[in-house]
């Protein structure tokens, strides 16, 4: 069974003449949010410097880091 993937496809093509429509997919740290495009599924994600950029597996890591540290260092409160 292979699954098509042609809305991700097509969402891209809307993408790239209407622009993203990001939602807000993860909270890591007051500053830092990741978004999800609900055309396309693309992920972006806000970085240190405070600029978008894409989602890589490297930021993902560096976010899921900076989760667990912010996480720890805010133990008493939960970040949702
Ligand atoms: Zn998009």
């Amino acid at each position: 069974m292979k699954s098509s993937n042609s809305t991700s496809a097509f969402g891209k093509m809307l993408c790239s003449v209407f622009g993203h429509r990001y939602r807000t997919s993860k909270k890591i740290t007051p500053h830092i949010t990741e978004y999800r495009c609900k055309v396309c599924n693309c992920e972006t994600t806000t970085t240190v410097s405070g600029k978008l950029d894409v989602l890589t597996p490297e930021l993902k890591e560096i976010n899921q880091t900076l989760a667990d540290f912010y996480r720890r260092r805010h133990s008493l409160q939960t970040v949702a």
